[in-house]
């Protein structure tokens, strides 16, 4: 939480296990353990594993900001480059009270492996600003955003660093950042993705996360034998990313049974109307109350009997405590880090199969790439050809991951780690 001029600074990282709120998890290090465990099994020289371990900047800002009502308020933004060995760094900004360097260091890890795994030409990167969006005013939030592309300005730059939107920002928030770094470097499109359409943004950005975890799920349910048409989905988190996972997931004939927010879900086993609870969502604030569903809460949602289990909300919803409850025979990752390793090895012994975030929901990062081409390229592609490119690459990415699964053998996380660190750890030999 922010510090303000009249209240003595809070703790920044609540600690919950309430059904909707999130446990403590130690992000840095999972992603350092999943690294870890890639790293051994590939034999990486120890030189390589240091290089790619270690973030290249970490910059941290303090933004104050004169609220509404008067008081003066100072926000703790950050930004953390990871890796650039294959491309100028890349990566979200997340608006949440719980953002610290710390999870932001670790979403920076998690982007470096993800961009090399779909074989985009860029490094990782991530940003945040702890506040709540939620409870802040459209000035608030224009303010916060503007002090903090004025705070990160020396890092970034169309071949430096490129920010997009994460949990809590949204093509406004990007509009606002292009805006204020355009003010002192000139008009300059590419310097964020994930824009309005009409500054500049590509077609199909906004929905793309959640089309590449459609992809990857249609591609994990051919491979597992599960027919996607009339499998039962359950989704955890209903902005951007669980939205559009459930609205494309319907549309490819699967039955949404279940849908969340912070508040808490709703579930008919009969499934749900996904565009009348967007509408729900947009008329109320929360998707609980939405007619013909009964409330349930997020750690139900999480433990009911479907075929298919998206968490599309933050990290750590499924942990070794509640991975026992959890029934689900596939779970996709489209939020980052939602699974802990404690919670994978055990649904693994469960015979579940888990797809890592870092192939799951790299279809945002995915049509990025594309949006900042046009931008270069000053040439808007029509919206068949941004998902058809989406629909290729995604595809590509799951056939490597799975030809790196040794017929089942290895997990998929590691078969993914496998591919995006080997052609990190080459790009990082002929640089050096
Ligand atoms: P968002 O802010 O649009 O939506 C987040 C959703 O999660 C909201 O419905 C919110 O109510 C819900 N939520 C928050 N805390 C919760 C909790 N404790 N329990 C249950 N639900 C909770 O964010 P988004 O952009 O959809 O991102 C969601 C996840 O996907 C994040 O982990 C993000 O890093 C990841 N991701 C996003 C993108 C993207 O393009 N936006 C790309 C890749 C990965």
């Amino acid at each position: 939480m922010p510090a303000t001029a009249t209240a003595k600074p809070k703790t920044m990282r609540k600690t919950s296990s309430s059904g909707n709120g999130r446990p403590h998890v130690d992000f840095n290090r999972i992603t350092d353990e999943q690294f870890q465990i890639a790293a051994d099994h590939m034999r990486l020289e120890p030189e390589i594993q240091l290089l790619l371990r270690t973030p290249y900047r970490e910059l941290i800002v303090q933004i104050p900001v004169r609220l509404d009502d008067g008081r003066l308020e100072m926000f703790h933004g950050f930004r953390v480059q990871h890796n650039g060995v294959r491309g100028p760094y890349k990566g979200g900004i997340r608006y949440h009270h719980e953002v610290d360097l710390a999870e932001v260091r670790s979403l920076a890890a998690l982007m470096t492996w993800k961009t090399a795994l779909v074989d985009v030409p860029f490094g990782g990167a991530k940003g945040g600003v702890a506040c709540d969006p939620t409870a802040m005013s459209r000035h608030e939030l224009q303010l916060l955003t503007r002090g903090f592309t004025q705070k990160i300005d020396m890092c970034l730059g169309v071949y430096r660093d490129i920010p997009a939107p994460d949990a809590g920002t949204n093509a406004q928030v990007m509009a606002w950042m292009m805006d204020e770094y355009g003010k002192k470097h000139g008009y300059t499109p590419a310097i964020v993705t994930g824009k309005p359409v009409n500054l500049g943004g590509s077609l199909g950005r906004e929905e793309a996360t959640g089309r590449g975890v459609m992809i990857i799920t249609r591609e994990a349910c051919k491979a597992l034998g599960i027919s996607l048409r009339g499998a039962s989905v359950a989704v955890q988190g209903f902005g951007n990313v669980g939205s559009w996972t459930a609205r494309l997931l319907g549309e490819a004939g699967a039955k949404v049974v279940a849908v969340s927010d912070v508040h808490g879900g709703i579930f008919n086993p009969d499934g749900l109307n996904i565009a009348e609870v967007v509408e729900h969502l947009a008329n109320t604030g929360s998707v609980r109350g939405f007619l013909g569903s009964k409330d349930i809460d997020n750690e139900a949602l999480l433990a009911l009997d479907v075929d298919v289990l998206v968490p599309a909300a933050l990290g750590g919803a499924i942990t070794e405590q509640n991975a026992p409850n959890v029934r689900a025979k596939l779970i996709v990752e489209a939020a980052n880090s939602p699974v802990t390793p404690g919670a994978d090895e055990i649904l693994r012994a469960r015979g579940a199969t888990v797809v890592p975030d870092i192939l799951a929901n790299a279809g945002g990062v995915t049509v990025s790439y594309f949006e900042w081409v046009q931008n270069l390229q000053q040439f808007h592609w029509p919206l068949p050809k941004v998902q058809e490119e989406l629909e290729r690459r995604m595809v590509e990415a799951w056939r490597r991951v799975h030809e790196h699964c040794e017929g089942g053998r290895l997990p998929l996380r590691m078969a993914a780690y496998i591919d995006a660190l080997t052609k990190l750890a080459e790009a990082t030999r002929q640089r050096f």
